[in-house]
């Protein structure tokens, strides 16, 4: 594709400017911007000059490629990542050989690419487990890392070196960031990754220059700052003790919480319950699976079925009880008595609070099910 503006791009594709505008708006609610941001993401999306994208896959099964090429429809987002020159895609480029190869070697050294790395990386035996075109994946990486802006890892197995690092792991094979040291590396964990986080990080680069603020796994905040277990459309049942027990139970079929058919849930960071698979049709715990904790570094190692281990109780602070005890009192009383105990509980609570430190905080009940930090 030739360098075109996104208003180009959006009138071949039969959108409008008010999508295109939404589309900003949503991305800057995706990276947890003010909204005023969506103006600064519009204008810097519109810029004529394209980024180029290198696009390597080493040890994996092509799944986060599946997962990029997945959508339905056309959606603004596919235009974004139209809007990006991707030179060198080996699963989905016309190009095959020496040519192929060719625009390749032109994209490194011309410079200023941004390249997304799918799978992992073999060192075993001088990397001998994963060659293409005779060159290890090794010798491939570092060569396409030289000259890169900035790497993404998308899927586990890029990230922190997916199935084929798991025990034994007989190539020896590791993520993106276990080996490329001089360019800035962001991860996309997850089995596979998901297209919006993709996408958010790419307008986030294009828009300010840099990729966006990370943990310490290298994931970006905006995706991967929170647990899954404190959004999950179940934890109410989680707070009220209502496990399913067997696949296909009464509470199975009721949606009750999954954290004793082994649901990684509550150790498992990820923004899963927003975000979801497939143009947000659904996602594991909304199809009746446990989290596999896919964006996680050991998570092959975990077991899928087994029952996490809890250290500590979280307050069910994000979601109402699932079952409250029902009084009947009559409005005004109820109004009055609840300012009243508000103020008492308030007030002793802040109290209690402030004098406890972080050992001090209360145990968990007897019967409940405790957390890990
Ligand atoms: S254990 Fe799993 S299913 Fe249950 S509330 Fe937590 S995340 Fe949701």
């Amino acid at each position: 594709m030739t360098d075109s503006s996104v208003q180009q791009v959006l009138t071949e594709r039969g959108l409008t400017r008010r999508d295109f505008l939404k589309f900003c708006s949503s991305m800057a609610g995706a990276l947890a911007l003010p909204r005023r941001y969506s103006t600064r993401i519009a204008q810097a999306l519109e810029a004529p000059k394209r980024t180029p994208v290198i696009w390597m896959e080493f040890q994996d099964c092509a799944g986060c490629t599946e997962a990029l090429l997945r959508a339905s429809r056309p959606t603004v987002a596919e235009i974004v990542l139209d809007i990006l020159s991707v030179d060198y895609h080996e699963t989905i480029m016309a190009a095959s050989g020496h040519r192929a190869e060719e625009a390749k070697k032109q994209t490194i050294d011309a410079g200023g690419y941004i390249l997304v790395v799918e799978g992992s990386i073999p060192r075993a035996e001088d990397g001998v487990h994963c060659c293409i075109g005779g060159r290890t994946a090794l010798d491939l990486l570092s060569e396409a890392a030289s000259n890169a802006l900035a790497v993404i890892a998308v899927g586990h197995c890029a990230a922190f070196g997916g199935v084929p690092r798991a025990a034994p792991n007989p190539t020896d094979a590791v993520g993106v960031m276990d080996l490329v040291k001089d360019k800035p590396v962001l991860n996309l964990p997850g089995c596979p990754y998901n297209t919006v986080n993709l996408t958010a990080t790419v307008v986030h680069f294009l828009t300010f220059g840099e990729l966006p603020a990370m943990d310490e796994l290298l994931r970006p905040l905006f995706a991967f700052g929170a647990r899954i277990h404190d959004n999950c459309e179940r934890r109410g049942h989680f707070d009220a003790g209502h496990f399913v027990m067997e696949w296909g139970d009464e509470g199975h079929r009721l949606g009750w919480c999954l954290y004793k058919m082994g649901c990684k849930g509550p150790v498992s960071f990820h923004n899963c319950p927003a975000v979801r698979y497939n143009d947000g049709a659904s996602w594991p715990i909304g199809s009746g699976h446990g989290c596999i904790g896919c964006s996680e570094p050991d998570f092959w190692e975990w077991g899928a079925y087994n029952v996490t281990e809890l250290q500590k109780f979280t307050p069910p602070d994000t979601f109402a009880p699932v079952q409250l005890p029902v009084q009947q009192i009559a409005p005004a009383s109820a109004a009055l008595m609840g300012g009243l105990a508000g103020l008492a509980v308030g007030a002793a609570g802040a109290a209690a609070y402030a004098s406890l430190s972080k050992k001090e905080k209360p145990e968990a009940a007897e019967d409940a099910p405790a957390e890990e930090e």
